[in-house]
C-alpha cells in the first residue's frame, strides 16, 4: 500500500458533564477550546475540540460530552492512554500543578528515555504527560492557565491495547506506520518522521476484558492526510485490501473515513485542511456554537437541547 500518514490527527473520547470537561482541558491542562459545535451524527449532544491556538492536527483531543451515558470500561479493543507531550524538563512542574488542582497522579515513570506522567481526567480517561528527551518543536499555546514554557505542545501518542499482536501490527504497517521497538508487551511505531505525535504504542493484554466505549474511554483515534485527493486514493486502497470503511463524510473542518483495525479500536484518517478558521475568525475560536449549513436550520431546536457552557476563560477576558 502508499498510505503513508505523518502522524496523529485527533483522538476522539466520550465525556461526561460539558462544563466540568471544558474547565479541565482549558483551564488544568491549558488547551483550547478552538471549536464548540454539536456531534454530526447526534446533534442534540455538544462536540467540543480542544487544542493549539488554531487547533492544527496532532494537537487536537476533542470530545462528544454525554452526561447521562452509562460510564464506559478501559479495556482491549480500545485506546486506553492518550499521551500529550510537554517540554523536557516541565514533569515535575505538571506534578505539582495537578496536585494543587486535586488531581492524583502516578509517580513519574521512566519509559525508553522518556518521562511519563499518568493520571485520569474528571470522567476517569486515562491521560499521560510525556516529556521526550529531544524535546518537542511545536509551539505552545499561552491561555493564562498553564504558562508557555511548560504548556503541552499537543499530542504525544496513543496506547492501543489488543489480544493480539499481529493483526493490528500488520494493519499499521499498511497505514505507513513503522514498527520501532518493543518493551515486553508494549511494541511502538512512529508515522512519518517520527517523534511526539506520531506515535502509537500496541500493548498486548490477551488476559484483559474486552473495553466498552462510553464515558470516560476514547471513541476513536484518527489520523493524518494532507488532502482530499491523498485520502480518496488511500480509502480506495484499504477497500481493495478488504477493509471495511465508510464513505468520505464532511466533518465541516476536515473530511472523514472510518474503519477499525483488527483488534477492535475505530479508526479514522482526517484530512488537515480546511481547519477550524472556516467558520470563525481566529481570535474567536470556541466562544460561539457553530453548525455546519445543513444543520443551520434546527439551530433554535439544538440550543435549546443542549445544555449551558460557559467558556472557562470567558470570566478572564484579559487572559484569551
Ligand atoms: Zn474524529
Amino acid at each position: 500500500m502508499s498510505i503513508n500518514t505523518t502522524g496523529l490527527h485527533h483522538v476522539t473520547a466520550v465525556g461526561g458533564e460539558p462544563q466540568r470537561n471544558a474547565e479541565f482541558y482549558v483551564r488544568t491542562l491549558g488547551l483550547r477550546l478552538v471549536k464548540r459545535t454539536v456531534n454530526f451524527d447526534d446533534p442534540g449532544s455538544y462536540h467540543l475540540y480542544y487544542g493549539d491556538e488554531s487547533g492544527k492536527p496532532g494537537t487536537l483531543m476533542t470530545f462528544f460530552p454525554r452526561p447521562d451515558a452509562p460510564a464506559g470500561r478501559r479495556g482491549t479493543g480500545q485506546a486506553t492512554t492518550t499521551s500529550f507531550s510537554v517540554p523536557a524538563n516541565s514533569i515535575g512542574w505538571w506534578r505539582d500543578h495537578l496536585a494543587e488542582t486535586g488531581v492524583t497522579t502516578g509517580r513519574i515513570a521512566n519509559r525508553d528515555s522518556e518521562d511519563v506522567l499518568t493520571f485520569d481526567d474528571p470522567d476517569g480517561l486515562q491521560l499521560a504527560l510525556v516529556a521526550h528527551p529531544q524535546g518537542d518543536p511545536r509551539d505552545p499555546w499561552d491561555n493564562g492557565h498553564v504558562p508557555a514554557e511548560h504548556a503541552i505542545r499537543g499530542l504525544h501518542s496513543v496506547t492501543l491495547s489488543v489480544a493480539e499482536e499481529e493483526p493490528t501490527a500488520e494493519m499499521f504497517g499498511d497505514l505507513g506506520l513503522t514498527f520501532v521497538g518493543q518493551d515486553s508487551n508494549r511494541l511502538r511505531f512512529s508515522a512519518g518522521a517520527g517523534g511526539p505525535g506520531a506515535i502509537v504504542d500496541v500493548l498486548v493484554t490477551p488476559g484483559v476484558a474486552r473495553g466498552l466505549v462510553s464515558t470516560g474511554t476514547v471513541h476513536h483515534v484518527a489520523w493524518r492526510a494532507p488532502d482530499e485527493e491523498t485520502q480518496a486514493n488511500w480509502r480506495a486502497e484499504l477497500v481493495d485490501a478488504g477493509v471495511k470503511v465508510t464513505s468520505i463524510l464532511d466533518r465541516q473542518y476536515f473530511r472523514s473515513i472510518y474503519f477499525r483495525e483488527p483488534g477492535g479500536t475505530l479508526l479514522e484518517v482526517a484530512t488537515d485542511q480546511p481547519g477550524f478558521a472556516i467558520d470563525e475568525p481566529l481570535l474567536e475560536l470556541g466562544r460561539a456554537l457553530k453548525l455546519p449549513p445543513w444543520l443551520e436550520p434546527d439551530r433554535e431546536q439544538i440550543e435549546r437541547t443542549l445544555p449551558k457552557l460557559n467558556l472557562p476563560s470567558e470570566n478572564n477576558p484579559e487572559l484569551v
